[in-house]
């Protein structure tokens, strides 16, 4: 998958006046077969509309502004941007990326068994399907992740909570998706049910059942626990990308810096950093600081950092950073 240069703006109208909040401002972002991306970033920076963006689900107020998002089909690239929902509905969304919303994981339909749920998510994609064999498919992906075969014929609330979240996992991987986007999957559940989450979430990418993953998260601690590389936004825009060990051994950008300072983690040179946090408000993304947009809350702000917007450069290999602190000049 391909992001180029992509902008997505919600826009707000108030009476006469209308607001326009640039949620995804100018991402470019490659993923690659055989990776899990952590996304991280604090809550409003854009995460969960980059979601939408990937699976092209533009609805008012969001707005596809400009750039594309290719998806290689293993013969060519589609151009998920020209796609029209029916198309995307059809074609895209399920079979090729799927999503597992925010909430999600605590919001199955209680009044239905869990084989209508399924059977209601798959006729959603194509009214056509056998039914049998959509049922024969969910059995089997259901044995692959740890889920008795009677699950199928309960009510969600019949089961706990655990065994919940991974029923949601296998409708979402049902037709074998190349990329799975989940949005924030551990965020209000207890902490042995996270754990238990995200052990489902690296054994269907071990197992091989889904070749990539982006896992969206405002938690870098949940992150370092099972993705391959990070990429961290703020206010709208990719602000550092790399490997998983690369960003936490030596993050780039202050705003990652802080980020791992604000959540305690046994590595002992995070350790020895002591526990920081970040001061001051991600901004009104309606009316973004110029320049670079983290310099109000930045502490090595320069003049040329509330002026000018720092350059994604590469420092490394498939090590990316906005800052004007890595721009040699
Ligand atoms: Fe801080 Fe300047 Fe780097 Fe922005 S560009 S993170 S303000 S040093
Ligand atoms: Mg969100």
């Amino acid at each position: 998958l391909e992001l180029n240069n992509v902008k997505a703006y919600y826009r707000q109208v108030i009476g006469p006046t209308q607001r326009i909040i640039k949620a995804v401002d100018g991402v470019s972002l490659k993923v690659f077969e055989r990776e899990i991306i952590g996304v991280v970033g604090e809550s409003g920076s854009g995460k969960s509309t980059l979601a939408n963006v990937i699976m092209m689900n533009i609805r008012p107020p969001l707005i596809f502004v400009s750039g594309s998002v290719k998806l290689f089909t293993g013969n060519d690239f589609l151009e998920l941007q020209k796609l029209d929902r029916d198309t995307l509905r059809e074609r895209i969304w399920g079979r090729e990326i799927a999503i597992i919303p925010q909430a999600a994981l605590n919001a199955l339909m209680p009044t239905l068994r869990i084989r209508r749920i399924i059977l209601d998510v798959i006729k959603s994609h194509n009214p056509e399907v056998d039914e049998e064999e959509v049922i024969g498919l969910a059995i089997k992906r259901f044995k692959e992740i740890g889920l008795p075969e009677i699950a199928i014929n309960m009510y969600p609330f019949e089961l706990s909570g655990g065994m919940r979240q991974r029923a949601v996992i296998a409708i979402a991987t049902l037709l074998n998706p190349r990329l799975l986007i989940a949005d924030e999957p551990t965020s209000a559940l207890d902490v042995v049910t996270q754990k238990m989450v995200l052990k489902t979430f690296i054994d269907i990418y071990n197992k091989n059942i889904i070749k990539s993953i982006i896992f969206i998260t405002h938690d870098i601690a949940t992150v370092r626990q099972l993705a391959t590389r990070i990429v961290v936004m703020y206010a709208g825009k990719i602000v550092e990308d790399g490997s998983t060990d690369d960003v936490i051994a030596k993050p780039l950008h202050p705003y990652t810096d802080g980020l791992m300072g604000s959540v305690l983690t046994p590595e002992e040179e995070v350790r020895k950093r002591g526990l920081r946090y970040i001061p001051g408000q991600p901004p009104d993304l309606s009316n973004p600081p110029p320049g670079c947009r983290f310099h109000p809350r930045c502490p090595f702000a320069m003049d040329v950092c509330r002026r000018e917007e720092p350059p994604m450069i590469e420092v490394d290999k498939n090590r990316f950073v906005s800052c004007w602190l890595h721009v040699k000049r």
